[in-house]
């Protein structure tokens, strides 16, 4: 489902009695998001992501603008009808009912909209088709099995019985009549003289004397004497033609039933297409609403856990379950009805690191197998450069930069992007343009033409990616460096972290500089180079840090 917001906008009033202004919590935001797409809302606390997603769910009203799902201007349109899934940080499972109750809670008051079938001929003619092809394969197995004195352990049969269970209670009936009522005297005989041989058998190991032993095995010899007499194979045969006749029976009534039902349709002017819907006289289909049966919610509940990797917990209470498998919960509760849309608000911040790292991984495997549209709040940007396929960097309810993760870290468009994807953060100094170089103190680290645009003395910030910094050798231009106060060296592997510091760094963090850890660096003052990829310039004589782009 695609998602179009546009010129969204929530204001809370104020209170001018009490000198309290209002509040703008998302001013003018415009996203589109693709169908299937599943899309980041990342910002700090109180940028408005949440009072975004709650506007698309309905739970809030906007104070201005319009959300649209596909065609449709849900603007308006009561949260119940617009088919989302909602996830909660805290995940609110029911702890008194099992995991299966909780999943099912939604489907029990939901009605849907379907075809009006006509049940009687839909009923017949399953019962038709099943007492055709499947009656002779269970009858078979049974007979056999009997016929081997082992009808106890006709374990296939009852599984295909037990199939049509489900189907409808009148299957069952004539299923079980057809297996169980219907059989000879001769059939009778036989399976007693079985049954009498199996518990002489049984005796055999207990502790007996030798004459005993002698005598049970004569009786034995006896019944199988009296086996082989009866025919077994006539008997058989016998019992599968009877429960055939009655079979063959039942199967004129169900038609002669069907024939019936057609002709009281027709009289009222209806008909019935192959799919068994009623058609209208115009031939419409009639369409009702209802409440899913108990059938229909288990197998959406049973679809879902499966989906989900919560099967094997649905008879347990959400206390037996660790946070992750909660949260999974939670997540099938709202994925159960098959929504248009999935919303998710900091899903992952109840749970530890490991959990956290884990269960976003599931949340991506689970919209990728869905293929369901999902927005996904969080202000923890490494979650959402994780799994997002784009994300939407906000900042006191306006859209700063919107695009693949990937690419709004490789290409920021402002200073406060920059600051807020990246771990360790990027590296921000002051400096100042002259003479078409960008200056940080002293040092010119960059130089463009397109500087040349600025007079000289204009401010600007420089962000310097962590991994962004040439070392030692590695330098090209002894000329075009930047010197920083190397305090500590921390090899971690592959790279080398270095903790650094710089009277024009303007944060109160340290500076770090993560470089491979063959290249040799001393504790003290280094000149590094910069890569110019990993070095952004912005506006610091523009409130809002517009970042300059180079050519
Ligand atoms: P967090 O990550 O902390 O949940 P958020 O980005 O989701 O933050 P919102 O909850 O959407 O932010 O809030 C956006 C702004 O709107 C905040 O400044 C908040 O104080 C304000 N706000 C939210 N709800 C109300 C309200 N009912 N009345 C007044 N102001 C509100």
């Amino acid at each position: 489902m695609e998602i179009k917001l546009k010129n969204l906008t929530k204001v809370f009033p104020g209170n001018p009695a009490k000198n309290i202004p209002d509040a703008v919590a998302v001013d003018s935001l415009n996203v589109d998001i693709r169908d299937g797409e599943l899309i980041g809302l990342l910002g700090p606390s109180g940028c408005g992501k949440s009072t975004t997603l709650y506007m698309i769910a309905g739970l809030k009203a906007p104070t201005d603008g319009e959300i649209w799902f596909g065609d449709e201007d849900v603007t308006h349109l009561a949260p119940e009808k617009r088919e989302i899934g909602l996830v909660f940080q805290n995940y609110a499972l029911y702890p008194h009912m099992t995991v299966y109750e909780n999943v099912k809670f939604p489907l029990t008051n939901l009605k849907i909209v379907t075809n009006k079938k006509d049940k009687v001929l839909e009923n017949n003619n399953l019962i038709i088709s099943l007492l055709k092809e499947e009656f002779d394969a269970i009858l078979n197995i049974i007979l056999n099995s009997r016929f081997k004195g082992k009808f106890s352990k006709d374990m296939s049969a009852r599984r295909m019985v037990k199939k049509y269970h489900i189907v409808t209670s009148v299957a069952e009936r004539i299923f079980k009549f057809g297996l169980q009522n219907i059989s000879s005297d001769q059939e009778k005989a036989l399976n007693a003289a079985l049954a009498k041989k199996s518990s002489l058998q049984g005796k055999l190991y207990g502790r007996l004397s030798e004459a005993k032993v002698q005598d049970i095995h004569n009786q034995i010899q006896a019944i199988d004497e009296q086996l082989a007499a009866m025919d077994a194979e006539a008997i058989r045969k016998d019992v599968y033609e009877k429960r055939i006749i009655k079979r063959d029976d039942i199967v004129a009534q169900l038609e002669a039933a069907s024939i019936k039902e057609r002709e009281a349709l027709n009289a009222k002017g209806f008909s019935v297409d192959e799919k068994f819907n009623i058609l209208d006289q115009n031939g419409q289909k009639i369409q009702v609403k209802k409440k899913l049966d108990k059938d229909e919610m288990d197998a959406l509940i049973q679809e879902t856990a499966r989906l989900v990797q919560i099967d094997e917990y649905l008879t347990r209470k959400p206390s037996e379950l660790s946070g992750g498998q909660q949260q999974r919960v939670a997540i099938a509760r709202a994925l159960v009805k098959k929504p248009r849309v999935l919303l998710l608000d900091e899903p992952l911040s109840n749970l530890d690191a490991r959990l956290r790292l884990q269960t976003r991984e599931e949340i991506r495997r689970i919209q990728q197998e869905t293929g369901i549209t999902t927005i996904f709040v969080t202000h923890d940007q490494e979650e959402a450069m994780s799994i997002c396929d784009d994300i939407v960097v906000m900042k006191a309810g306006l859209e700063m930069q919107r695009n693949h993760p990937q690419e709004v870290y490789n290409s920021p468009n402002c200073l406060f992007v920059a600051k807020f994807l990246g771990t360790p953060p990027i590296n921000v100094f002051d400096g100042e343009i002259k003479d078409g170089k960008a200056y940080i103190g002293k040092e010119a680290v960059l130089e463009n033409k397109k500087l040349k645009e600025f007079k000289d003395g204009h401010k600007i910030k420089i962000g310097i990616r962590p991994e962004g910094f040439l070392a030692g050798s590695e330098v090209p231009d002894k000329k075009k460096v930047l010197s920083l106060n190397v305090n500590q060296i921390q090899t971690m592997g592959r790279d080398v972290s270095l903790v650094c510091d710089s009277e024009f760094h303007t944060d109160e963090n340290d500076i770090k500089v993560i470089i491979d850890s063959l290249i040799k660096v001393d504790l003290g003052l280094n000149k590094f180079g910069i890569k110019e990829q990993k070095c952004f310039i912005f506006d610091n004589e523009d409130d809002k840090n517009p970042r300059i782009y180079l050519d």
